[in-house]
């Protein structure tokens, strides 16, 4: 039953590309092809800087959208394990050191002084991919501020009073207006010029998989919290 929920709000990744996938790759091979048709008969009198540049976009969001869903496939049906959830945030902040300092961002592990080693059972891949996900995005929101504070983006795992286990991810970035919040799980809703709208729509899938939630808090202009709430392992 929850299988079928979820893939209403998302498309269907068992070796199958949905009728919503199929369409939205349909539309930059569309507009390739339209523009290959254009330039055939005459060359010369276009401008041929702005239409290579136009086919290259297109052609990596076709890209981007079909490795989007491979990702995902391969990683379906591996095997789970107990994972330390504190040494495996260490692990994933290590993923992404370079890279933030790079952008000028604090990226920090906050543990929590409860005595506890939150831990849940899951695939290693798919809980990276979540992770991965929720971090580029909290980068990108950062970038996309104007503030003058520095971008931080905090991450942490605890244990809940009733044996579930959550992490959060925090950043200070731009927040969302009500149609980010309303939509941002829909598959291939976007508002990057270069996003494919998938990310959160298939970080969602993977944790709905373990019986687990993925939820937002965020406020327009001062950040975003992402919380995954999984089974504790205990
Ligand atoms: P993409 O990153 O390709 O746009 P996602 O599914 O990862 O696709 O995210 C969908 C949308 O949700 C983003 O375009 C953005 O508007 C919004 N969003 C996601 N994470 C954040 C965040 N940390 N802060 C602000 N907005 C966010
Ligand atoms: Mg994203």
């Amino acid at each position: 039953k929850l299988e079928n929920a979820v893939s209403k709000n998302c498309f269907s990744f068992n070796g199958h590309i949905s009728a919503d996938l199929a369409h939205e790759i349909k539309n930059p091979l569309t507009i390739i092809r339209g523009f290959i048709q254009l330039i055939k008969p005459d060359l010369e009198q276009l401008n041929k800087k702005e239409i290579g540049e136009l086919l290259l976009n297109e052609i990596d969001r076709a890209k981007s959208l079909i490795e989007g869903c491979l990702q995902t496939s391969f990683t379906v049906n591996q095997k789970t394990e107990e994972v330390d959830l504190n040494e495996f945030l260490n692990e994933i902040i290590l993923l992404f050191q370079v890279e933030a300092s790079k952008r000028n961002i604090s990226l920090t592990q906050t543990l929590t002084d409860k005595p506890s080693c939150p831990s849940t059972y899951i695939n290693r891949n798919e809980l990276k991919q979540v992770l991965i996900n929720l971090i580029k995005n909290a980068m990108e929101a950062i970038e996309e501020t104007k503030r003058e504070t520095e971008g931080r983006i905090s991450i942490t795992a605890s244990n809940k009073n009733d044996g579930s286990v959550t992490i959060q991810v925090s950043d200070n970035g731009k927040g969302m207006d009500e149609r980010t919040a309303a939509n941002l799980f829909e598959p291939f809703f976007t508002t990057k010029q270069d996003g494919t709208g998938l990310g959160l729509c298939i970080s969602r899938r993977i944790i709905n998989q373990y019986n687990g939630k993925l939820s937002v808090k965020s406020s327009y202009g001062e950040g975003t919290t992402f919380q995954i709430n999984l089974p504790g392992s205990f």
